[in-house]
């Protein structure tokens, strides 16, 4: 396909997540006029994901930690659509929502991923839920519907515990602290449950991440059941692969996720776990205007996976290097290989206790929270800044070249 350069070039970016937002913005600060950028996403705002968990203890709300797309992308000159991506014909070069088909020259595909139940019987329909604010919101009704039963009799399990799993541990524990106090979990009334297949929390964390965790997390009452897994979900219990049968008032899912289906209807070529199969420039295999970045990606060094976690931070720095060969591709320039950097990973235990982890370092303490709360705050602003400071750029002579710069030297 060629691209008439007397017509704008057409890039659709799918997802208004970590990912889809940063190739938006760099992209825009790269082409300024030249192109027409389309970022579809079905919610009409942006989270901050990271901190989800807090609206299950109701130490935030959803409305905190969001920003409104149309708002943030309007005044930078980037379109937005409100709408489902139900279809992506990269023959056609064209997307398709239930009201629109939208053709393009370049598209980002930036659409997270979506939890794995692993096919367990009762899992889908049964446990909650947990990638998004909606879900964690969902959480939090329900559990603030079985505290209020004053008994204080309940048992919340967690199936799962990677990250995720030990921060929703974490804010249970705070949420039934306040509810019902210390001794309804300390003494057994109330029992929140964190079940593990393998034999420690935190799987691929060093050895001393995962005792520490588990160790906190138990003396805060939390009952640590590892190396099991959960093979049916019924009505009011799970059934364990050792056959015992735990009664369960709430179940939330931390245990996997996997591609989204529309990454799976896809013809492009996938891993084999479904994910979307990226070089290291960050284009699909097969279709070099198709560009996949954040957590929806599988990217390859030749026919190795790089197997990289996903993390914000991978998720936006993919996205630059996306939207800089896209602009590199265009004015027939090199492209620029991705290569993940190391970064700290913070990791909340709830109330007053995280986890900072970078290499070998490992440091603990309350003031992770408070940074992991800094970075949340900072990242919105950064967002709902940028259409005003990337304004104000872009009318400084040579802007976009310095932009090119500037992210060649960055990533
Ligand atoms: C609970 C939790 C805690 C986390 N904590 C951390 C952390 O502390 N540090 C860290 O670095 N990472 C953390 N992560 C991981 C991080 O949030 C992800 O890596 C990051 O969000 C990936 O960005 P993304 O843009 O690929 O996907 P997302 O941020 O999930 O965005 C995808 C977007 O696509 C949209 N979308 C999906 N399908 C469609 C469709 N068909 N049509 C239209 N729109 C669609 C969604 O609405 C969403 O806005 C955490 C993740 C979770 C779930």
């Amino acid at each position: 396909m060629t691209t008439d350069r007397s017509e704008k070039t057409k890039i659709v970016i799918l997802g208004g997540g970590f990912a889809g937002l940063e190739a938006a913005f760099t992209l825009k600060g790269l082409l300024g006029s030249s192109a027409g950028i389309t970022l579809i996403d079905r919610s009409p705002y942006h989270y901050f994901i990271p901190s989800i968990h807090e609206i299950i203890s109701g130490k935030v709300e959803a409305q905190q930690i969001r920003i409104p797309l149309r708002t943030m992308l309007a005044p930078a000159g980037i379109d937005f659509i409100q709408e489902e991506v139900l279809a992506l014909d990269s023959g056609r070069h064209q997307v398709s929502t239930d009201n629109t088909a939208l053709d393009y020259d370049y598209l980002v595909l930036g659409i997270g991923a979506e939890n794995n139940f692993f096919n367990i019987p009762g899992a889908a329909e049964r446990a909650y839920r947990f990638r998004s604010a909606e879900n964690a919101e969902r959480i939090r009704r329900e559990l603030v519907r079985i505290m209020a039963d004053e008994s204080c009799d309940y048992t919340v399990m967690i199936a799962g515990g990677g990250t995720e799993g030990v921060e929703v541990a974490g804010e249970v524990a705070d949420a039934v602290e306040k509810g019902c106090g210390r001794d309804a979990l300390l003494s057994g009334r109330v029992t929140i449950e964190l079940i593990e297949g393998q034999d420690r929390l935190l799987p691929g964390f060093p050895d001393r991440v995962r005792s520490f965790a588990g160790d906190h997390l138990m003396k805060r009452g939390v009952t640590l059941t590892t190396g099991s897994r959960i093979i049916e979900v019924r009505k009011d219990s799970v059934v364990l692969d050792g056959g015992a049968i735990r009664p369960v008032s709430l179940l939330i899912w931390t245990g996997g996720i996997q591609p989204p289906k529309l990454i799976t209807t896809l013809s492009l070529p996938k891993d084999p776990f479904g994910w979307l199969k990226v070089n290291e420039h960050l284009q699909a295999f097969d279709d070099d205007r198709v560009y996949g970045v954040g957590d929806s990606i599988s990217c390859y060094r030749g026919e190795e996976p790089l197997h990289i976690a996903r993390l914000a931070y991978h998720a936006q720095d993919q996205a630059r290097i996306a939207a800089l060969n896209i602009a590199n591709h265009l004015e027939g320039r090199g492209l620029v290989p991705y290569a993940p950097k190391n970064k700290p990973q913070l990791v909340s235990l709830g109330r007053e206790m995280g986890l900072y982890i970078e290499g070998d370092e490992f440091h603990t303490g309350a003031w992770v929270v408070s940074l992991k709360k800094g970075i949340e705050k900072q990242h919105l602003l950064a967002y709902l800044t940028k259409p005003v400071s990337g304004a104000l750029w872009s009318k400084v002579p040579g802007s976009e070249l310095l932009n090119r710069l500037w992210l060649q030297r960055a990533v």
